[in-house]
């Protein structure tokens, strides 16, 4: 690994005038998982780190029933799940913050982190999509949103413009009767990268769904917004014949590759297994009996 800078803002403004100053040569650290990883296999340069873990927007976590929850890009894994109302409201959540590598990464790693990036294999991402987050996002010039769908934009790379940080995500309160789950395949029990995941997220009333989101890790460029999927439940009763269409329609938007965790053909029949078996949890933790 080569020399490099190291800033630790203690505000916002401080860290955004870090980034200004030295433009395109700046990196975001917050738990180093990814980034250090990519630094010291010289697949990351970078002249200066600026340390995010000390700026007090970056680490909020406030939930309430009427807003939802505020997570700072910078808050790690072991506090969210440390977190027993959070860890109430949004299970999903859960399910992927607690399998991110062991004990030792989820206390350093974020989910702003796993967000930023953009690997097609993270394994919060789909369940920022099925939850319907949005990203706050910050730079010298002013803030804006970006729905955590349209935020990785190609292997590795994410819809920052320079200069831009991720401040945090808003994930929306839960609505009644919905429930949501993360699932992955990976060939051993920890420590791996998925060869597939699904996140799902469900809204029941009156015995059908009335809203559901469906995203894939592992089988696209970034992970998957499978849009068609979700929209082939809603309306149609809480039935296991409504979940294997959304099943179908899951394999049918996956654009997986070959690749020495599996084929293209093994990641699209996992899709199809994944949503089936994610959305029949999502299911009994809204409520409902299939
Ligand atoms: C042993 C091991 C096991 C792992 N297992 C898993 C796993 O099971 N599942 C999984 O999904 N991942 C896994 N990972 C990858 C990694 O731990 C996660 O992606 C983690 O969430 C990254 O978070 P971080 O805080 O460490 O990010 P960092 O490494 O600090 O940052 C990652 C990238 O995002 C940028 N960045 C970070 N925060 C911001 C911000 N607020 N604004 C703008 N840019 C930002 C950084 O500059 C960098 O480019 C593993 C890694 C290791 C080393």
């Amino acid at each position: 690994m080569h020399w490099v800078d190291y800033q630790r803002p203690e505000s916002l403004d401080a860290a955004l005038q870090a980034f200004a100053a030295n433009a395109g040569n700046a990196k975001a650290l917050a738990g180093g998982t990814d980034l250090l990883v990519q630094m010291r296999a010289g697949r990351c340069a970078s002249g200066v780190l600026v340390d995010i873990k000390n700026i007090p927007e970056l680490n909020e976590m406030s939930y309430s029933p009427e807003q939802g929850l505020t997570l700072g890009a910078a808050v790690p894994c072991y506090r969210i799940y440390g977190d027993k109302t959070v860890s109430a409201a949004y299970p999903a959540l859960i399910d992927a913050v607690s399998i991110i590598g062991g004990t030792q990464i989820q206390g350093r790693a974020s989910v702003g982190g796993n967000l930023c990036n953009a690997a097609p294999s993270a394994d919060v991402v789909p369940v920022l999509i099925a939850l319907g987050v949005v990203c706050k996002v910050t730079s010298a010039g002013g803030t804006r949103e970006i729905a955590a769908e349209d935020f990785c934009v190609a292997p590795g790379k994410n819809a920052l413009a320079a200069g831009e940080l991720l401040v945090s995500l808003h994930f929306p309160p839960p609505a009644l009767q919905s429930g949501a789950r993360y699932i992955r395949f990976i060939p051993r029990n920890e420590m791996d990268i998925a060869v597939a995941g699904a996140g799902v997220s469900v809204t029941l009333a009156d015995g059908r769904f009335s809203a559901a989101r469906v995203a894939l890790a592992s089988v696209a460029p970034t992970p998957l917004f499978a849009r068609e999927a979700g929209e082939a439940l809603v309306g149609r009763p809480v039935h296991a014949a409504s979940i294997a269409k959304a099943a179908a329609a899951a394999k049918a938007a996956a654009k997986p590759i070959d690749d020495m965790r599996g084929t293209a053909a093994y990641r699209r029949n996992l899709c199809a297994v994944l949503t089936r078996r994610a959305l029949e949890d999502a299911v009994a933790r809204a409520g409902g009996k299939l």
